[in-house]
């Protein structure tokens, strides 16, 4: 297996610490709203990644946290000191406490992630439930002259780290041209960071610590909890492109100016999702939730196809009309295995030769998932013609490719829609069709077509299709 590494910049053989053993982290979402389409391709990038090395039979162990506390609303551009706590903003804004807050958005997070049928994490731990281990290691960070205090501030000296600006290119030299910072009067440098912050009077979530009554930076959560559950060097470790700076190159700093071990081995990182070609805001309302897709007759399996479509390191543009296609192959891929499904099983003829070492190739070459799809789509083709021709095919061998297919790709057969009256209909006009009576099964077509199925004959039988 090859992976992109952020860090190195390559693509590398895949070799774990342990042999057979994956250790996995995920930048988990902060509950303070609802997750949306991108988030969504973040996540579903990692879990291809989880399958894809379960495929190849090694165990994996996926953590993914929570973030329910200390992410500011300035931390994606600077460096966590300056703005509000995302979740106390939204709880003050609706009149509600944090934990009403982010009980109701962590639960939809997992509503989400079950009807993208994501594969749960081994575990989801919440920042809140870990403030401990952030202290230890803060006050370690403290010990060794890589953080300092002031008026019950604690900082990371970004200077006292030689490789600060590894991962991201933004090494202190290329930082300090051109830098805009809201600079906290308590630091000594403006790339410096907030590991503890002293909670103002107002701020209502807040913990004891030796250095003030205050909360943990954003940062320091992620280094706190992939190493409590992972140990100190992770296999990989995955995000969207945004965490790379400044919240990842923190966690590296953090993690080895404590372990003095490398933090993680592979870095991953997908690529933003582009709504019509332009990144989602709020106010060009723009922003979709997996609901948006559903309330416009699309499915989360549309949606997965159309995310598996794209590279995860590649632009994808999420359109309507994109999804259109995505549901498409999605029809192609869910209908011949339905189809063989109903064949009675034959020994002979094509059984699949080398697709599925095809397909599994491409998508351990840095998880190529468009090639693999088309590949799959390719397969369907060379079934469905084989079947229109009554030609033998090895049903059993193709099925398990199917289910192989299926697990890689995260799919799962979506429930069949068609109402049992319009199934009815359909095998009535079959019947008419047996006995020849044509003008019979003519008109039970036209019923069917006015309710809006679409009925195709094939040598084996007849296919019911929405129109
Ligand atoms: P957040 O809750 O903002 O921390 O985001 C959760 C995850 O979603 C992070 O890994 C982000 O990198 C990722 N993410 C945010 N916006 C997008 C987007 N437009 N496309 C893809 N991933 C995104
Ligand atoms: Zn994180």
């Amino acid at each position: 297996m090859r992976l992109y590494n952020t860090l190195t910049k390559q693509k590398e053989n895949f070799e774990p610490v342990q042999k057979g053993k994956v250790g996995m982290y995920t930048c988990g979402p902060t509950v303070y709203g609802y997750i949306h389409i991108g988030n969504i391709r973040t996540y579903v990038f990692a879990d291809t990644l989880r399958r894809v090395l379960e495929d190849q039979g090694y165990e994996v162990r996926m953590i993914k946290n929570i973030t329910d506390v200390g992410h500011l609303t300035a931390d994606d551009i600077a460096q966590g000191d300056s703005g509000e706590d995302k979740i106390e903003k939204k709880a003050r804004a609706e009149k509600k406490t944090p934990e009403e807050i982010v009980a109701f958005y962590e639960t939809y997070f997992h509503e989400t992630e079950s009807a993208m049928n994501i594969l749960p994490a081994h575990y989801f731990p919440r920042a809140t439930a870990h403030v401990a281990q952030m202290i230890k290691l803060i006050q370690a960070l403290i010990d060794r002259g890589h953080a300092y205090e002031k008026n019950g501030n604690v900082f990371l000296d970004v200077t006292s780290f030689p490789t600060y600006g590894a991962l991201s290119g933004n090494t202190l030299d290329h930082l300090k041209v051109g830098a805009r910072l809201e600079e906290h009067p308590d630091k000594k440098n403006p790339w410096d960071f907030a590991l503890w912050l002293k909670a103002p009077k107002d701020h209502l979530m807040h913990w004891p610590s030796p250095w003030s009554e205050g909360y943990p930076g954003w940062h320091i959560e992620c280094s706190a909890m992939s190493m409590e559950y992972l140990g100190d060097t992770l296999d990989i470790h995955t995000g969207g492109e945004d965490n790379i700076f400044p919240h990842h190159e923190a966690e590296i700093v953090q993690s080895e100016g404590v372990t003095e071990k490398p933090f993680v081995r592979y870095w991953l990182h997908g690529r933003h999702l582009l709504v019509d070609g332009e990144k989602m805001s709020k106010s060009k309302g723009n922003v979709y939730t997996l609901e948006d897709i559903i309330a416009k007759g699309y499915s989360p399996m549309d949606f997965r196809l159309l995310i598996i479509g794209a590279h995860y390191r590649g632009q994808m543009n999420f359109t309507w009309e994109t999804l259109e296609q995505a549901k498409r192959n999605k029809e192609t891929l869910f209908g011949t295995a339905k189809r063989l499904s109903a064949r009675a099983e034959t020994n002979d003829g094509f059984s699949g030769e080398d697709f599925l070492d095809r397909i599994r190739k491409a998508i351990q070459d840095d998880l190529n998932t468009p090639e693999a799809l088309a590949l799959a789509l390719e397969f369907c083709k060379k079934i469905n013609t084989l079947l229109d021709k009554n030609e033998p095919v090895e049903s059993e061998s193709l099925r398990t490719i199917f289910e192989k297919i299926f697990f890689l790709f995260g799919l799962i057969i979506e429930k069949e829609t068609i109402p049992e009256e319009i199934e009815i209909l359909a095998r009535q006009r079959e019947d008419a069709r047996q006995k020849k009576d044509f003008a019979e099964s003519d008109r039970l077509r036209d019923v069917l077509a006015a309710q809006g199925y679409r009925v195709e004959d094939t040598t084996i039988g007849y296919r019911l299709k929405k129109s």
